[in-house]
């Protein structure tokens, strides 16, 4: 098989993959979905219906005002009860839909294959489909299609490496849908005019090698041409799925700070999108579900689900066979990027990959102590930065420190804090530290 070396730093958490052999299964019963307008990095949605209206699967109900906005379809048949103002689970206020669900899944008419003849029509229609990087960061893969005329991708990477712990949403969607995985890879080098592809593979993760190779065996054979996408091996250590990381993992091209993969000439997809799109391409139903791990001590049954988008985190762990304790914390991803959910009435989204429950016991937060200067922060930075430093700077406000230490750099894998002795707060201090760079800037109307 073949192996590649990896990037620098690094941690070796339990990966605790949990639900790697368990089927997903497909949960429908739902009757009250909330779905909010913004579900990808840019301003949200208008909303284009409202109480009253019925409503049907796949259609359209939030138009986008920005070019860095994707359309919202809603995952169910039903009838609107509401339209409100709300603070979402990104924490950011928004008009958030809610349907009452006919339980019918009638699709709407909208629903059919996009015609797709060239590359123009081909991001027009991953636009139309709502489709945002479903590895998480919630970026419209539409975008990511869009480089400087200069900077074509010569190579797309496939992230498959899923190094979190705890979430196996893509492991599962390459041991069901390795057909259409490659099939969407080969899509978009069709129409991106790329002629190489790789698909990164943590070797934790054996049995999705093995798949993806086979079909990719059967996928050649069928049309007897050259290969052109091949598999890889990746050492499994955290945060191997981060895009500089794995981009360097398997190029070996470092991306400069401040810049972005077509910088140096990648295209970077995760697996579960080019999956989704093989399928969109297919049947023109845009992005309306979402499969999601559950996990954690909190659980009775640790599983994978596939659901509608906007269906309540609560129903949805109900659905799966509940609670096993009380809950001390539920996190929405995975247990080191993963973000705490502070109240319950927050929905599955777009980029949702993954929902964990635990119990008191391990939701409790040891005390910070003094740092020791032991340095092991520093070993473990993938980005090569000075954690305990910027901690230092971000709780004395140094802005200037701040910025010559290249905060903006951090990606928040959370390592750092990690291997922390002192159980320093770091990643929660460096991301206030990166709020108040941005907060300076915005105020000299300049972007960071
Ligand atoms: S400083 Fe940022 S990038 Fe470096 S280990 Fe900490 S969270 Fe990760
Ligand atoms: S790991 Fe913790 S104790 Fe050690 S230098 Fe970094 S912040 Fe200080």
């Amino acid at each position: 098989m073949l192996k590649f070396s990896t990037f620098s730093g690094g941690v070796h958490p339990r990966g605790n993959k949990n639900t790697h052999f368990y089927p997903t299964v497909r949960l429908d019963q739902f009757k009250t979905l909330r779905i909010p307008m913004s579900m990808h990095i840019g301003p949200p949605c208008e909303c284009i219906v409202k109480a009253g209206d019925q409503v049907q699967v796949g259609q359209k109900i939030g138009e986008p005002i920005s070019p860095m906005a994707v359309p919202i379809h809603s995952s169910v048949s039903g009838t609107v009860k509401t339209v409100r103002r709300e603070v979402a689970s990104n924490g950011r206020s928004m008009d958030v839909v809610e349907i009452e669900s006919d339980m019918q899944y009638t699709h709407h008419e909208s629903i059919k294959p996009p015609v797709i003849t060239d590359r123009d029509s081909f991001i027009q229609a991953l636009r139309e489909s709502g489709l945002v990087g479903l590895g998480g960061a919630g970026f419209p893969t539409y975008m990511k299609m869009q480089p400087p005329p200069d900077k074509q991708p010569n190579v797309l990477l496939i992230n498959a490496a899923e190094c979190e712990p705890y979430i196996t949403a893509d492991f599962r969607q390459c041991a069901e849908h390795p057909d259409e995985i490659i099939d969407g890879i080969m899509q978009v080098m069709k129409y991106m005019q790329i002629d190489r592809a790789i698909i990164g593979v943590e070797d934790n993760k054996p049995l999705a090698a093995e798949v993806l190779r086979n079909e990719i065996t059967k996928y050649y054979l069928a049309m007897n041409i050259k290969p052109s996408i091949k598999v890889v091996s990746l050492k499994t250590i955290y945060p191997q799925g981060a895009e500089k990381m794995l981009i360097y993992s398997l190029t070996k091209r470092a991306v400069p700070s401040g810049a972005l993969p077509h910088d140096v000439g990648v295209l970077m997809l995760n697996v579960s999108t080019v999956r989704f799109i093989s399928k969109y391409i297919k049947t023109g139903m845009p992005l309306v579900r979402k499969r999601v791990t559950l996990d954690g001590s909190g659980l009775n049954l640790p599983c994978n689900v596939n659901v509608p988008i906007g269906a309540l985190i609560p129903e949805v762990i109900e659905a799966a066979g509940g609670l096993a304790e009380e809950a001390g914390k539920i996190i929405m991803g995975g247990s080191m990027m993963g973000v705490a959910v502070d109240r319950l009435d927050v929905s599955i989204i777009k980029h949702n990959n993954a929902i964990l429950v635990f119990g008191q016991k391990e939701a409790s937060i040891p005390d910070e102590t003094q740092c020791i200067r032991c340095g092991r922060c520093i070993t473990a930075c993938p980005m090569k930065l000075m954690p305990t430093n910027l901690d230092i700077m971000a709780r004395n406000k140094d802005i200037d420190g701040l910025k010559q230490h290249h905060v903006m750099d951090c990606i928040e894998c959370g390592c750092c804090t990690y291997v922390c002795p002192a159980k320093r707060y770091l990643v929660q201090s460096i991301r206030n530290g990166k709020s108040y760079v941005r907060q300076q800037a915005a105020m000299e109307g300049k972007k960071q």
